[in-house]
């Protein structure tokens, strides 16, 4: 399993020059052989006996012309442009496939990253070094040692400089879960998290309370003259709040997701539709606070490095509407609900303890029909104590 830490560097003058420069080279590169893709399909499209553009012969022709043509490229690591263009064949690979839009040209401020493979550089306690640069010291060491190193990208946000460093980890390196059962997970607006067993995640509202001063510092950059020293000042201080903001936002995650992972064996949650979702402008900002996506990656990998499973229950499916005690399904129910007592069986429920109780039972009996081995043992059991409402009291105390 593949795992990246993402380190601080903490640079002096000359060497956050040359991290800029290497990031610019990269850039060049990258544009460089996007036009030369373009021009070389064009060409093979007018005359078909010409070879179709692709990254390795662009990664050549590169090679062999940029030291008469770019001569400053050889003052930086030779993995800044080859990456780079390697990047590109990925990029393309990603757009023939369907996954990805057509390549766009990288820019000067949003796309100063570069990448190392692992014979360019090595890390030796809180520092790393780049070669043509030399050792660079780190704001903290890499968290997983003794495994092997596959590659590094340095990269630049709000104007500070980060060094992601991927691990191959290979193995599973943290103790099974405590609890083996299952879980249901909400994801809900006023909250960030509702768990089966009744707990509930309020979340870090981080953006709520430092709004005023993005707002504050976001006017008195629109005031400031474009390309100034003073813009650029002002564009800096805007960015670095807003990655703080970004900083609360992944820790909190963070923090419930290794929570849950640590306690439960299997996790379920609910497919949302993020982005239909966020077309909603009264919910809009609250979601992208919480960052849905972000927190079902989390689950997933944390989970998978337990031993544990995720399991996604389909977007539609009405786990809020319907009754966790006797499978009743309303009609219909307003957002604005938080409680209501089924007209079938009688019981009060909570609407997002009761929805995570649907996700929970999902989560299990498709673990049952999934696997038949040890997986429908287990969860044979834990749906043998699913008395709702009952189990959620057994796992708080
Ligand atoms: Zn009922």
């Amino acid at each position: 399993m593949f795992v990246a830490h993402r380190i601080r560097l903490d640079p002096n003058n000359v060497q956050a020059t040359y991290l800029a420069r290497a990031a610019g080279t990269a850039r060049f590169a990258y544009n460089w052989a996007l036009a030369e893709w373009k021009r070389q399909y064009e060409a093979c499209k007018l005359d078909p006996a010409l070879p179709k553009p692709n990254e390795a012969a662009l990664r050549r022709q590169l090679n062999a012309i940029k030291g008469e043509m770019f001569p400053w490229m050889l003052e930086v690591t030779k993995n800044a442009p080859q990456m780079a263009i390697l990047q590109l064949g990925y990029a393309f690979k990603n757009f023939f496939e369907g996954r990805a839009r057509y390549p766009t040209c990288r820019r000067k401020g949003r796309d100063d990253r570069f990448t190392l493979t692992n014979d360019q550089f090595r890390v030796q306690g809180k520092r790393i070094r780049i070669p043509k640069l030399g050792w660079l010291r780190m704001c903290e060491s890499l968290r997983f040692e003794g495994k092997k190193i596959v590659s590094a990208s340095i990269a630049r946000s709000a104007n500070r400089w980060y060094a992601s460093i991927v691990v191959d980890t290979n193995t599973l390196f943290l103790p099974p879960t405590e609890n083996q059962g299952a879980v249901g997970v909400d994801l809900g607006v006023t909250t960030l998290a509702t768990l089966s067993t009744g707990e509930t995640f309020i979340g870090p509202k981080a953006s709520r309370s430092l709004q005023s001063r993005v707002k504050r510092l976001a006017r008195s950059l629109s005031r400031k003259v474009k390309g100034s020293h003073n813009y650029a000042k002002a564009k800096t201080k805007l960015a670095r709040l807003l990655a703080r903001i970004a900083d609360i936002r992944r820790d909190g995650l963070h923090k419930l997701t290794t929570y849950i992972t640590g306690q439960f064996h299997t996790i379920g949650i609910e497919d949302l539709n993020v982005k239909g979702m966020l077309g909603n402008h009264c919910l809009a900002r609250s979601i992208a606070d919480m960052a849905f996506g972000e927190l079902r990656r989390q689950l997933e990998y944390k989970a998978a490095r337990r031993g544990g499973q995720v399991v996604v229950v389909d977007r539609w499916y009405p786990s809020s509407k319907t009754c966790s005690c006797c499978g009743h399904r309303l009609d219909e129910m307003g957002l604005q609900v938080r409680q209501w007592r089924c007209s079938d069986c009688g019981a009060l429920h909570d609407r997002d303890v009761n929805a995570a109780i649907n996700l929970r039972n999902m989560a299990v009996s498709s673990t049952v029909t999934a696997c038949r081995g040890e997986g429908a043992g287990l969860a044979r059991e834990a749906q043998g104590e699913t008395v709702p409402g009952e189990a959620g009291i057994q796992q708080q105390s």
